[in-house]
């Protein structure tokens, strides 16, 4: 009645006069809708919901405002277990509390942001790439610089490895953290040597990977640290435009006591505010209350700010993406309408498999196929790696995303559904909960024992003659 500017009662009439007993508070579906309304001579047409949302999307993408500004570069911390991650990101906190910022209480709201020299970075408070790429398998990419650390007295790990292959197939730079410089054993200079073979070459030593000899334990090359990722920050030109409405991403959610499911949320674009309603997956909510990783209440919270809100309808999903609307009643349709779709359709992504692969390539749908490999030496990694590329031809490039030795695990599976991959293992089998990835995921996992095996049938695949796997 509110959109057509018809009077309540005298819908309530027509739907009664067409057998629905209705009361004013009660949903009728489509099909009622399109009849009541053709009595008063409308049309009725039905848009999917996330017709909607996509809808409002676009708008949002293609206003032009002019009004970017600079905003804090969002990092994440990688590496080897034990190469002192957390170390890293405790001390870069506590460094910043003791330079004037206390008067709160560290919340952990799974991002905090530091203050250096004015400037502010913002630190996703999860280390490691899988938390990384389990965040871009749900579409979010709010990394913008990765911090690669390695332990000076370790060198390259097999972690190390993944974790530059994770952050190169997200396209986000690496800034490299050499440290434990304060042990005895430390060597950077062989770690440099290292990520040589990786791609990473020093700037000192010609190339264009920035490393800075740290101290998680005694604070040395700390200020240096941070002042790179400023330097880092301003050569990737960052912007956002904080008069918009906020948008961004969920990086975790729980209920806590007193306040119900709450949620900490990264403002990506826009500025967010007490009171505005918010959508993210199938979860919405008036905003109620907001903190930042001080503990301290804002009112409002602009581009790259992590913050925890309360108010939300339930706890949404790390990963998810979060738009604000005009209303709650707008959020909670839209949240109840994408529940009602999930339940109808567990819905897949397509991920590419080598029995596609040649229609796809025909369609047009790929130029590059991306492949990961796994194998029990890494000179059958090597071997196979050159084999693959090249059979690479005008239309199709081969590229090797991730190698490694080792059974296939979780992490390598979400970075195939994540990259669109398929991966290969040789002489090695995925374990347990990597094969049940693969299944929800729907990642092509193939398994070979001679290299010839594996080449040919990513040959055959890409001209179309390979035989169908049953
Ligand atoms: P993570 O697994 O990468 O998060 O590593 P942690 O931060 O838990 O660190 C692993 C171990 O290395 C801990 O015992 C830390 O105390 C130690 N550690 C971390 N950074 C340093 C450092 O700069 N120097 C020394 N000597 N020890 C460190």
């Amino acid at each position: 009645a509110e959109i057509l500017e018809l009077n309540a009662t005298d819908i309530i009439k027509t739907l009664m006069a067409s057998g629905s007993m209705v009361n004013i508070n009660q949903e009728i579906d489509y099909e009622t809708a399109a009849i009541v309304a053709a009595e008063f001579d409308l049309e009725v047409e039905a848009i999917e919901i996330e017709d909607v949302v996509s809808k409002i999307l676009e708008e949002y993408d293609e206003e032009e405002t002019g009004n970017e500004v600079l905003r804090p570069p969002v990092v994440t911390v990688m590496g080897h277990v034990d190469h002192g991650k957390t170390s890293l990101l405790d001390r870069i906190r506590k460094a910043n509390v003791i330079a004037g910022e206390a008067g709160g209480i560290t919340q952990h709201i799974g991002a905090y942001t530091v203050n250096i020299k004015k400037q502010a970075i913002t630190f996703i408070d999860t280390p490691g790439h899988e938390a990384f790429t389990a965040m871009r398998s749900r579409g979010a990419q709010i990394t913008d610089i990765a911090v690669l650390v390695v332990a000076a007295d370790d060198g390259v790990m097999p972690q190390t490895i993944e974790a530059i292959n994770h952050a190169k197939a997200a396209g986000v730079p690496i800034l490299v953290a050499i440290n434990k410089i304060d042990k005895p054993g430390a060597n950077p200079d062989r770690v440099k040597q290292e990520l040589t073979e990786y791609g990473l070459v020093v700037e000192e030593w010609g190339g264009e990977t920035i490393a800075v000899l740290v101290s998680a334990k005694t604070g040395e090359g700390i200020d240096a640290l941070l002042e790179m990722i400023i330097l880092m920050a301003e050569v990737e030109e960052l912007k956002a435009d904080p008069t918009r409405e906020a948008r961004g991403t969920v990086i975790e959610a729980q209920v806590k006591r007193g306040k119900g499911p709450v949620a900490s949320l990264l403002v990506q674009q826009g500025t967010l505010h007490v009171g505005d309603c918010i959508l993210t997956g199938t979860t919405y909510g008036k905003i109620k209350a907001m903190i930042d990783d001080k503990g301290k209440r804002l009112k409002k919270a602009g581009p790259s700010t992590p913050v925890e809100i309360s108010g939300l309808s339930d706890i949404p999903i790390a990963g998810d993406d979060f738009i604000v609307l005009e209303n709650e009643k707008e959020a909670r349709q839209l949240a109840e309408k994408r529940k009602d779709m999930q339940k109808g359709e567990r819905q897949r992504r397509s991920n590419i498999s080598l029995d596609d692969l040649f229609s796809q390539i025909q369609d047009g749908n790929i130029q590059d196929v991306n492949i990961i490999i796994k194998a029990d030496v890494q000179g059958s990694i090597e071997a196979i790696k050159q084999s693959l590329e090249k059979l690479d031809n005008e239309s199709v490039r081969i590229n090797v995303i991730h190698g490694a030795v080792g059974a296939i695990n979780e992490t390598d599976v979400m970075l195939a559904a994540t990259s669109n991959a398929i991966v290969i293992g040789f002489n090695v089998r995925p374990d347990k909960n990597a094969v049940k990835l693969a299944e929800t995921e729907d990642v092509d996992i193939r398994l070979y024992r001679v290299i010839y095996d594996a080449v040919e049938d990513i040959k055959k695949a890409m001209e179309g003659m390979l035989a169908p796997e049953f």
